[in-house]
């Protein structure tokens, strides 16, 4: 049976996915940066239910979900720099990975063991009227099979996890397209250290005119984000990356002046680019490409999300799926 789809603007529709989500349940919800598939981070059996509805590898840690900073305070230790973070970007398309409380309601499951929690309070209304109701704190990854292209339609949850999910809440297209920029921040030596974990849909520059350069995952003292793997986001056909000319077996999509077969953003706009480009590479897919060719993406702002995300997509698919490259 494939999951109902209901307007995610709509009273009953969010009452009947809390009570799905307070049994156990999954529901597909819309955020800001793509759709996730939400679950009680508290019930472990719910999160078991989400990994292998994802087909995802366990030990990768899930973002919770939360309105506020008022609701963060009761699940992590929030140490000066991610409360100034959360003051200004908070709701939005940032992750902060902060000291985790032991009285936390998240399972060992949702955060793969470790003593810090990834927290996020997403600006979508549907997200925020979810996890109000619930009043607990929500994972959700992107509701798509692992390693797939992640969805930014209602139709694109269905289309992966439509049988294996309970219901799917239809917010639009999501606005951001990409991933939250995840950060952590008080879990290395030096406390007020701000090290980015993932390049995301919140640009790096903006957060470090607040926390002035950021540290990378890896370097000395660093955390690795676990989880980053070599290989994801990617769609079924074989891609190419910085292609200025297209070969007679591929598709190119195209940015700015390199007009493609489908352009991310004739004007070289990289928010629009992000936007359409988890919905663009799927589209390719369902097309019947047999190879993507992608024209260069300039690495400034929103550029190095999607060039991570483009890297990802374009590596093979098979050898790296353990490897971890929190780069
Ligand atoms: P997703 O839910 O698919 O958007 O991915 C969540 C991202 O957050 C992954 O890259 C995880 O590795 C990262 N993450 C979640 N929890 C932690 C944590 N406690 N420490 C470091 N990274 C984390
Ligand atoms: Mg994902």
């Amino acid at each position: 049976m494939t999951a109902p789809l209901l307007p995610a603007d709509q009273a009953h529709a969010l009452d009947r996915a809390a009570d799905i989500i307070r049994a156990g349940g999954l529901v597909g919800m819309p955020t800001e940066t793509v759709y996730g598939l939400a679950a009680d981070a508290g019930q472990g059996d719910a999160v078991a239910r989400l990994y292998a509805a994802k087909g995802r590898p366990r030990f990768n840690p899930l973002i919770s979900h939360v309105t506020d900073i008022a609701m963060a305070e009761r699940l992590a230790h929030i140490p000066p720099l991610a409360r100034r973070l959360m003051e200004e970007f908070w709701p939005g398309p940032m992750t902060l990975v902060l000291p985790r409380r032991d009285t936390a309601p998240v399972s060992e499951l949702a955060t793969a063991g470790l003593d810090t929690l990834a927290l996020r309070a997403p600006r979508h209304p549907a997200a925020r009227a979810l996890i109000a109701r619930l009043d607990r704190p929500l994972v959700a990854p992107s509701a798509n099979p692992s390693g797939g292209v992640s969805p930014t339609t209602a139709q694109h949850v269905l289309d992966g996890l439509g049988t294996k999910i309970d219901l799917v809440l239809d917010g639009g297209p999501c606005p951001v397209g990409l991933e939250s920029t995840v950060i952590a921040v008080g879990t290395s030596t030096e406390t007020d250290q701000a090290t980015l974990l993932r390049p995301g849909g919140l640009d790096r520059n903006v957060i470090e005119a607040v926390t002035g350069p950021l540290a990378r995952a890896g370097d000395g003292h660093a955390p690795a984000s676990p989880g980053m793997l070599k290989s994801h986001y990617a769609p079924n056909a074989p891609v190419r990356l910085n292609a200025r000319t297209v070969k007679p077996d591929e598709v190119w999509l195209g940015f700015g002046d390199i007009a493609g077969d489908l352009n991310l953003s004739a004007r070289g706009d990289l928010a629009e680019a992000a936007s359409h480009l988890f919905a663009y590479l799927r589209k390719l897919d369902a097309d019947g490409a047999r190879r993507i060719a992608v024209a260069p993406i300039p690495p400034t702002g929103l550029g190095e999300a999607i060039n991570d995300r483009l890297r990802r997509a374009a590596a093979p698919k098979d050898a790296s799926e353990l490897d971890i490259d929190p780069a």
